[in-house]
């Protein structure tokens, strides 16, 4: 396989050198550190800085030193998020091991959607609806698996919006492990149904969202959650690090080249956050050159306390108690890295914006008739906030512009089945065909 050839090559670190005496393999990960103060802890499952209560994150020894022998490198590597493994922190093997194997999604580039927008600069749709589970999360499961592993964790779990129970109960079928996921109350039935089918424990908990992740955080610190690996809790630090993936993706399908512009959804944002740390690594390791890049982060209206700090100039995020909106992948309303995302696109020239559930659904309308992508509600989001910031004119439409389709429209078709309809219901016959006018 490609990828084995990745560890016995010259410029990545030995095995002893490179775990920094840790006796956990996950390549070049060598431990955790603090965002906040720096302070590094081993490898292991935890999340929050000892010192200074900061979230922490993989520190790594990246393959510097040889830009054109690590892209090439990549480039044989597999169809799938895996051929990035040097830069993740999984173990040099981990696409021969039983996983979902996400991610490589299509980079669309989507003509007839800039003609309609009048962007001239170039416009991709990063279609993630392509991922196994049909949305992003089984990038950031797929590492937080190789965590549990690693850590002898046996089961799987997480409090989701939806997408990320699915994940976790494919991911963890697949590999042999038990999972055990939390869904607030409410979610739609597509979502409930992957969450359950693979045939995993999925509690729906009477509640927020936001309830369900306290209730988790509890459950975390109680006996009772002992040998549990919490994708997006304790297991945190190795999770955000797979949606970094998407960050290498559009560049290498960019011809390995940066796009001045970049529209994301935002939850918790750790995916935007970890997008921006994907571009800069990838500038950083030579794989593309510096230019600048502006983050501009999308929220449904009916929960966004991202991007109410952002226009009232502040950084501190209030929470929103009771999210109402039909983009419920995105409906968490106390984001853990919300100040994070407001630094990120006050820092790269970018900017956060909101639409509401009509706009969701005109933009979902829109990227299907355009150019065939069929887009859950949180792309509806991500579309409809790009719509919204080039005719604000905050959006260049001169620059190269890549907007992100986090989710499979199957998975909310509720909030276009009112109107996506049979144009006509007619007898089996030319009489009657005719007499519809639709030929
Ligand atoms: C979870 C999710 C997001 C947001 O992810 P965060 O990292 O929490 O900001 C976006 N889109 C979809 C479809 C999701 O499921
Ligand atoms: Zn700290």
């Amino acid at each position: 396989m490609a990828v084995q050839t990745v560890a016995a090559d010259s410029t990545t670190p030995d095995a002893a050198e490179k775990t920094g005496g840790s006796p956990f393999d996950l390549g070049a990960a060598v431990a955790l550190s603090c965002r906040e103060c720096g302070t590094r802890t081993p490898l292991g499952p935890s999340f929050v800085c000892l010192e200074c209560f900061g979230p922490l994150e993989v520190a790594y020894e990246l393959p510097t030193g040889d830009p054109e022998g690590l892209r090439k490198r990549i480039e044989a590597g597999p169809a799938s998020m895996w051929r990035y493994a040097p830069l993740l922190p999984v173990p040099a093997d981990v696409a021969d091991k039983p996983n979902l194997n996400p991610g490589f999604t299509q980079l669309v580039k989507a003509d007839r959607l800039a003609a309609e927008l009048g962007v001239t600069g170039g416009l991709y749709v990063k279609d993630d609806s392509g991922n196994p589970t049909h949305s992003f999360k089984d990038r950031p499961v797929a590492i937080a698996l190789e965590a549990a592993r690693a850590f002898g964790l046996t089961t799987l779990s997480c409090s989701s919006t939806g997408n990320l129970a699915g994940a976790v109960g494919a991911a963890a079928s697949r590999a042999g492990l038990r999972s055990c996921v939390f869904i607030p109350d409410g979610l739609e039935q597509s979502k409930v149904v992957m969450a359950a089918v693979y045939g995993g424990e999925l509690v729906a908990i009477n509640g927020t969202y936001d309830d369900v992740n306290r209730f988790c955080s509890e459950l975390i610190g109680d006996p009772l959650g002992e040998g549990w690996g919490f994708t997006n809790v304790n297991l945190r630090p190795f999770y955000a690090e797979g949606s970094k993936s998407l960050a290498y993706e559009i560049c290498e399908q960019l011809g390995w080249r940066l796009p001045d512009q970049i529209v994301i959804p935002v939850a918790s944002g750790c995916q935007l956050v970890k997008i921006d740390k994907g571009l800069r690594e990838l500038i950083r390791l030579g794989l593309v050159e510096d230019r600048p890049f502006r983050i501009f982060a999308a929220q449904a209206e009916g929960c966004s306390p991202v991007s109410r700090a952002f226009k009232e100039g502040t950084d501190a995020v209030r929470p929103v108690k009771k999210p109402d909106t039909i983009a419920k992948s995105l409906a968490i309303g106390d984001p853990a890295d919300g100040p994070y995302v407001i630094d990120i696109c006050r820092r790269t020239g970018g900017a956060v914006e909101d639409v509401d559930d009509a706009q969701i659904v005109d933009a979902i309308q829109l990227l299907a008739r355009t150019e065939g992508v069929f887009a859950e509600t949180a792309g509806g989001v991500t579309l409809g906030v790009t719509r919204k910031l080039i005719e604000a004119g905050a959006l260049d439409p001169t620059l190269t512009t890549v907007v992100l389709n986090t989710g499979d429209g199957l998975k909310t078709l509720d909030a276009v089945a009112p109107t996506a309809r049979p144009t006509a219901l007619i007898r089996p016959s030319l009489d009657a065909f005719r007499a519809a006018g639709l030929a």
